[in-house]
């Protein structure tokens, strides 16, 4: 990874108030650290939206949270922030009486993860790729101090590791983990409620705004724009997706997110092709029609621009 994508990498860091566990997973790849704009915890809701048959999302600052809730339990998919803990109980209690019995991470960010420790104390069974589990262990080891993310727990540390895929039968409903071929990260878990008709992404797909890619732990923007026809073609005309981040999306928004992801692509190929720097690449601004509909939230213009410039180009030099 290139000095310029750092230095944007800094500048995202720096400059939104947002709560992107990529944008938390830049410090603990060891690029600069910057302090984050983090919300009032005690002003942010978690909110539910009710799927049918169970399964509910919630939404709030971080990562989507899935839930299958039931007579035999409550199965949790992502664990939001550690400071919205009581907040995401709360609103499970408000679900079902059961406790939660198991918890699956989609991949390691922060903000998917966050909750994972005081899950993990209250006796939860916490799922996750391998690759997951093993870049939780390798943050857990940069000795974060306490209140920190990624700060030594082993109540945090994912205890059953997903290498191909697993079936859960719970409440009635089957739920599918699947393993995805590397996108996001080369770790990420998709999660399919067969019954309930309901897929979530994880931060594979992000509804209604450009997406992260976490190159130094295993992300390509091919695996990206290949996995959005695994998803597509995954989903039938009355799924119910959930995303990473963003409100609930149906097939059709998949597709179109890949037709984006394709034309920035393209454009960011031909720059490479007449020989553009990726500053003046970044000067041109390129994708100022896509900002329209996808440039309003976490992820800029300069930033994605600057993290398909070098994977691209990287791969360019390395197939010389
Ligand atoms: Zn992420």
């Amino acid at each position: 990874m290139g000095s310029r994508v750092k230095r944007l990498a800094g500048k995202l860091v720096t400059g939104l108030a947002v709560g992107c566990g990529c944008l938390l997973s830049v410090t603990a790849a060891g690029r600069p650290s910057e302090k984050m704009d983090l919300p009032d915890w005690s002003r942010t809701p978690v909110e539910d939206r009710d799927l049918g048959q169970g399964v509910h999302m919630l939404e709030s600052f971080g990562g989507n949270i899935g839930v299958l809730a039931g007579e035999e339990g409550v199965l949790l998919v992502d664990a939001e922030w550690s400071q919205l803990h009581g907040k995401v109980l709360a609103a499970v209690a408000r679900i079902s009486p059961q406790p939660v019995r198991y918890l699956v991470n989609t991949h390691w960010h922060w903000d998917h993860v966050g909750g994972d420790g005081l899950f993990g104390k209250a006796g939860v069974v916490i799922f996750s790729s391998e690759e997951t589990r093993q870049y939780i262990v390798q943050a857990q080891t940069k000795k974060s101090p306490p209140g920190t993310p990624y700060t030594p727990d082993p109540a945090a540390i994912p205890v059953v590791t997903v290498t191909n895929g697993v079936k859960f039968h719970l409440n009635g409903q089957t739920v599918e983990i699947i393993h995805a071929p590397p996108a996001h990260t080369n770790g990420d878990l998709i999660v399919r409620f067969v019954e309930a008709d309901v897929i979530q992404t994880g931060d594979t797909f992000f509804h209604g705004f450009y997406p992260d890619i976490d190159q130094p732990h295993g992300g390509t923007i091919d695996g990206m724009i290949a996995l959005y026809d695994t998803l597509y073609n995954m989903c039938g005309p009355n799924t119910k997706i959930i995303p990473g981040h963003g409100p609930v999306a149906r097939r059709e928004d998949v597709r179109e997110y890949q037709a984006m992801l394709r034309e920035v692509r393209n454009r960011v190929v031909k720059a490479i092709a007449s020989g553009m720097t990726e500053e003046a690449l970044v000067a041109s601004h390129p994708l100022d029609d896509l900002d329209v509909k996808w440039g309003g939230n976490l992820i800029k213009q300069p930033y994605l621009l600057g993290i398909v410039y070098e994977e691209l180009k990287d791969r360019q030099s390395a197939a010389r």
